[in-house]
């Protein structure tokens, strides 16, 4: 405690500070029916002040932003076509496949940025969280890389994206710490595309080094965190902050267990050393809590666009609003 103290401000929580491997010894799956849940986890949301809300690919996927299926092969058809084999399954997994030259790379990457980034526009899930959180002081931190939360109206001030942006790139070795606008690219790109691929003049180069581009997506050493990453982990340290004397809830929503270090595993931890806090873990498949949290934590397990109405109603009925 003293050596807090003495620290001071230098201990604010940073990105890596704030992260954690260690997981829960005491998952329970919640037994009460989904009534109950809604019930108790408006009653969390409706007794905070502060709302931190933890978003991973469960939300994107539930807004429909699906990674395989027909969004997929229906977006993706000449791609799996000419590439065939294990990587051209889904999104996830094409994204990892070798591509030949930087034609081929970019005539894939722009077609992933139109499908994923460009062409949905503002989701309707991605809309009843932000009127959720509208009411209270709240900011997000996203390991989606789909700009939802900008686009449904948060104020980025508020948004913390740690993961990169499909709508940014960056040089490939990381050699300047500087992110670019890639959406106009892309949007020509897709207009170009032959075979799968770009023609070479529209192949971006580094302004600095002379070496080829890459997607801003946190994926090798060399993922860049630009000035606004940094500004956006400020901020994050300065939200935890004032949440540590204010009656705090964490509104986990679709994170599961495949990087759960960035913001499962770490809300837990946040709920062991803070009594002020309470967690409401939104997962269709995975929402156990730690059987030690009791009354502060309830984990719902329905499709998350109906559970975030339902919570949204009794929160705003009960209110007499
Ligand atoms: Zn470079």
């Amino acid at each position: 405690m003293a050596q807090r103290i003495l620290e001071g401000r230098k201990t604010r929580t940073t990105f890596q500070s704030f992260l954690s491997g260690a997981p829960a010894k005491d998952y329970v799956f919640q037994k009460m029916p989904y009534r109950e849940q809604i019930h108790k986890g408006a009653k969390l949301i409706k007794e905070a002040d502060y709302l931190l809300i933890g978003a991973g690919a469960g939300l994107s996927a539930a807004a429909g932003l699906t990674m395989g299926g027909a969004r997929f092969t229906d977006n993706f058809k000449e791609f799996i076509e000419k590439y065939g084999g294990p990587f051209m399954k889904d999104m996830y997994s094409a994204g990892f496949y070798p591509f030949p030259s930087e034609e081929a790379k970019w005539g894939y990457w722009s077609k992933s940025a139109m499908v994923n980034r460009i062409l949905p526009g503002t989701l309707p899930l991605y809309q009843k969280v932000r009127r959720m959180a509208e009411n209270k002081r709240h900011f997000v931190l996203t390991t989606n890389v789909d700009h939802q939360f900008l686009l449904s109206g948060f104020d980025e001030n508020n948004v913390f994206a740690t993961q990169g942006d499909y709508g940014l790139i960056q040089c490939q070795k990381g050699c300047h710490p500087k992110t670019y606008d890639g959406i106009k690219m892309f949007r020509q790109m897709d207009q170009a595309r032959k075979d799968c691929l770009v023609p070479s003049y529209m192949v971006p180069v580094c302004p600095v080094c002379g070496g080829p581009m890459e997607m801003n997506l946190r994926s090798d050493q060399y993922f860049v965190e630009d000035e606004k990453w940094y500004e956006a982990e400020e901020r994050f340290g300065q939200f935890l902050e004032e949440c540590e004397e204010k009656k705090t809830v964490l509104l986990e929503l679709g994170v599961g267990f495949n990087t759960p270090a960035i913001i499962r595993f770490p809300f837990e931890k946040l709920m062991r050393e803070h009594e002020n806090m309470s967690l409401v873990r939104l997962n269709l498949d995975e929402a156990v809590v730690p059987e030690e949290f009791g009354e502060r934590a309830v984990g719902i397990n329905e499709d998350m666009e109906k559970s975030i109405e339902d919570l949204q109603m009794e929160v705003q009925g009960n209110d007499g609003k």
